[in-house]
């Protein structure tokens, strides 16, 4: 029996589009991801047959602008697709977030931001090439910004840098929980110019596009961590790597002003984890109704203790769901403070609750529920994962959000 949308059309208000978007990936996500989720889980595998099959679909190109054959999807769309996809694979649909972002930010995003006509006709040319490579031969792009230190978090310009050189620019860096390392076709790389001797700045942040055939990119370390198995984020290393001028994604100076006027791009890895919190309560309902398929039809729902459960549950789900869905319906370029203090709210929302969902499914539903036959404990360990993501982590949202409710803009204690 198909599943019923996380966000109903109607009741939602969603746009036709959205619509036809969501139940695709809903159909898509339970059909083909489910039944395979365990499978690259167990072994730490990156999911690549289920990009081939993302490929076919179209879904590579969800954020591509229609003008350049995609499904030209804006940041909500998006959201809500990807929130139906992690559904039924938290790996792949995280990974794939890494993926759609560099088409969405270079594409719907970037169209809202402040660029003169010649840098904008420059900037439209060279994503073309990108998402013709997409389109085509199903190229996999990777968001490899981590590095261990304080610019994950935006709080300072990231250590790996670029120097211009004729005819392009030379990287040397190294980035740490790499999704999709060694599988990804293209590394999306944040790195700082270098200007002389000065010191590095945000300002000078560039988005470059890296080959991983590129001379010098290794990928190093070993990946065997507790959840979001699939994702293989092992190390990345750029020693001397040269990249044409071409291979900027955004223009220079492009993701700063991003980063300061669209801070919802931040809150692109929540979906994933929405998706994972509906997860653990559909789990829930079907096996205390005995309707787990593969588990014997043993009822548990007519003890009053789960019906109060379940109950819980559902209050936090619609919670969880209320306050996101106005969040990213909020997403646009200069949102109001109140907007950017509900994104963190949302975002802290999402990311703990998916997994206190999960933490309550599992002791809801009892021993049985916890075999790794069931999903029920691949769902605890990938939501786990969720509020450790920079740069908006459970713990830095609360702390805007504590500071950004007390302070206005400038202000200061004696
Ligand atoms: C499954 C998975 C996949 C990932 N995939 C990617 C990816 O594809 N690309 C990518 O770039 N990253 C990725 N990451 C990395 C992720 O976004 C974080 O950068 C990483 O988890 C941070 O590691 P840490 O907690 O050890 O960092 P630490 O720097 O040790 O931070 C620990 C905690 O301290 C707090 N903190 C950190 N910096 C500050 C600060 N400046 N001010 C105040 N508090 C701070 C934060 O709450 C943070 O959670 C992935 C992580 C996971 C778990």
């Amino acid at each position: 029996m198909s599943d019923a949308a996380i966000f109903d059309a109607d009741a939602f208000r969603l746009t036709p589009e959205e619509a036809a978007l969501t139940a695709r990936a809903r159909e898509f996500g339970q059909a083909v991801l489910a039944p395979r989720a365990a499978e690259w889980d167990r072994d730490a595998v990156f999911p690549m047959q289920n990009y081939r099959d993302m490929h076919a679909n179209g879904l590579l190109g969800v954020c591509i602008p229609k003008a350049d054959g995609g499904i030209g999807a804006d940041f909500r769309a998006y959201c809500l697709t990807a929130a139906e996809l992690g559904r039924y694979c938290g790996a792949t649909a995280l990974t794939w977030n890494m993926h759609v972002c560099s088409t969405l930010w270079t594409g719907a995003l970037s169209d809202t931001l402040e660029m003169d006509a010649p840098t904008r006709a420059l900037h439209q040319q060279r994503r073309a090439a990108h998402y013709a490579r997409i389109l085509q031969d199903g190229a996999i792009y990777a968001q490899p910004f981590s590095e261990g230190g304080a610019a994950a978090a935006g709080g300072v310009a990231f250590g790996t840098t670029a120097r211009r050189v004729a005819g392009g620019f030379i990287i040397n860096g190294r980035k740490i929980f790499a999704s999709l390392s060694g599988s990804a076709d293209t590394y999306g790389v944040l790195c700082t110019e270098v200007h002389g001797e000065a010191a590095l700045s945000r300002r000078d942040t560039l988005y470059l596009a890296i080959p991983a055939t590129a001379a010098g990119v290794s990928v190093t370390g070993s990946w065997d961590p507790l959840g979001m198995r699939g994702t293989v984020s092992r190390d990345l290393v750029f020693k001397d790597v040269f990249v044409p001028e071409d291979a900027a994604l955004m223009p220079p100076g492009l993701y700063f002003q991003a980063a300061n006027r669209w801070p919802h791009m931040f809150m692109t890895l929540s979906p994933t984890y929405m998706g994972l919190a509906q997860a653990a309560y559909d789990f829930t309902v079907k096996y205390l109704r005995g309707e787990y398929p593969g588990m014997p039809p043993v009822k548990r729902r007519m003890y009053p203790t789960k019906q109060i459960a379940v109950a819980e549950m559902r209050v936090m789900l619609e919670q969880t769901k209320a306050l996101w869905f106005q969040a990213i319906s909020d997403a646009r370029p200069d949102p109001s403070k109140e907007q950017v203090l509900r994104a963190w709210a949302a975002q802290y929302t999402v990311m703990e609750n998916a997994n206190a969902l999960a933490v309550k499914a599992v002791r809801t539903c009892g021993g049985q529920s916890m075999l790794k036959s069931l999903p029920l404990e691949r769902i605890y360990r990938d939501s786990r994962c969720g509020s450790l993501m920079l740069p908006w982590t459970a713990e830095l949202c609360i702390d805007r959000l504590g500071r950004g409710t007390l302070y206005e803009t400038g202000e200061r204690d004696e």
